[in-house]
């Protein structure tokens, strides 16, 4: 039941975003708004992920678009100098910021002087916790993101449909899962873990998956700054010391795209091969050599987030506000930073398969055939 309405949710968020869409692309500073013409300051984490090279240049041009200028600015996954930015911002005038934090508990100082100058403040995919100074949030239904992101793991084992129902005549298992989480200090990883464990928990509890190595918290399961080498590593250990008996690996539940491409490399380097007995393993943000990865057979699935219109609606929330106007926003409860509940506004976030990359990626216009080498 509780599944069902996160899905009618997912749906009509997307459905929400086309208008909030248009209110973004309506609602510019060219109507001679506080805004108009002005600054506004976008800090993004790292150029390291494609995704967040997408954001920052959508956000931008987004901005541009409605006649604003941007400074745009990454911080390379370093916190002091993404603090330094968004100082930066405020002392060449910016008169709102777009931040996606790469720690969310890190910049309460640097909101408070925004604050201090007025100046509004849009969460970018990721909530900025501990402050009062974040005015609205962006990003999507990530509850919903790892309730899907287990349910291509479930669907890749032959046990259920891609949102999560399950088939008749089921294989009987039992199969091994090891877990995987994204960075701590990110508050999305909690939702996609926690999203992820509701749908998984039900088959650890009756034995259907095992998770051989015992690491079922998000502790346990955590990858500081989403790291690939690090998601690496761990699997290294992982198969060395529960898999050194020739039992083997049949899933691995990932987070994002870069963790499932250092997961593929442990399993490579142990000798697993591509074909029946490669795990299924998820992942995140549909980029290009995870979609490749995907054709080829080497990963099941990626959740596809639509970096266009996250964009859009940033910035046409901070134009909003700039020109007086109430943002939508579509939650009002979900995201509580610790001092408030932040406003948000939830696009609907879509699993890919093999079999959806073209109808999804490609007829979207969001990679060509060429870039994915189709
Ligand atoms: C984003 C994901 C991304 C991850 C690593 C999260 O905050 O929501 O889309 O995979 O960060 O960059």
């Amino acid at each position: 039941m509780k599944l069902k309405r996160i899905i009618f949710v997912g749906i009509a968020a997307g459905a929400l975003a086309l208008s909030a869409c248009s209110t973004a692309s309506t609602g510019g500073g060219s109507e001679g708004g506080k805004g108009d013409g002005g600054l506004i300051g976008v800090a993004m984490p790292t150029k390291s992920s494609e995704r967040w090279i997408q954001d920052g240049n959508a956000v931008k041009k987004a901005l541009e678009d409605q006649g604003y200028k941007v400074d745009l600015q990454y911080a390379e996954d370093d916190i002091p100098t993404q603090v330094s930015q968004i100082e930066n911002m405020i002392t060449k005038g910016a008169e709102a910021l777009i931040v996606a934090s790469i720690d969310g508990t890190t910049l309460t100082e640097a909101l408070q002087n925004a604050a201090d100058a007025d100046i509004p403040v849009i969460a970018y995919d990721r909530l900025i916790k501990g402050t009062e100074n974040v005015d609205y949030y962006a990003t999507f239904d990530n509850q919903l993101v790892g309730n899907q992101q287990a349910w291509t793991v479930l669907n890749g084992l032959g046990l259920t449909d891609l949102e999560g129902k399950p088939v008749a005549d089921p294989p009987k298992g039992p199969f091994n899962i090891e877990l995987f989480a994204g960075s701590l200090d990110d508050n999305n990883a909690f939702f996609f873990f926690n999203g992820a464990m509701e749908v998984l928990k039900p088959y650890i509890d009756n034995g259907t998956l095992v998770v051989k190595s015992g690491q079922t918290t998000i502790e346990q399961a955590a990858t500081l700054r989403w790291d690939g080498e690090t998601a690496q590593s761990r699997m290294e250990d992982i198969l060395t010391a529960n898999y050194s008996d020739g039992t083997k690996v049949d899933a691995v539940l990932s987070p994002y795209d870069g963790i499932s491409r250092g997961i593929i490399s442990a399993l490579a380097d142990a000798g697993y091969d591509v074909g029946d007995e490669w795990p299924i393993i998820s992942g995140q943000d549909a980029e290009v050599d995870s979609v490749k990865a995907i054709l080829s057979g080497e990963q099941y699935a990626t959740i596809f987030k639509d970096t266009r219109e996250l964009a859009k609606v940033a910035a046409g929330m901070a134009v909003d506000v700039l020109n007086d106007e109430k943002p939508e926003v579509n939650d009002e409860e979900t995201y509580d930073n610790d001092v408030k509940v932040v406003p948000s506004y939830l696009l609907a976030p879509v699993p890919v398969v093999k079999d959806n990359v073209k109808s999804a990626l490609v007829d979207t216009g969001y990679w060509t055939e060429a870039e994915l080498g189709l």
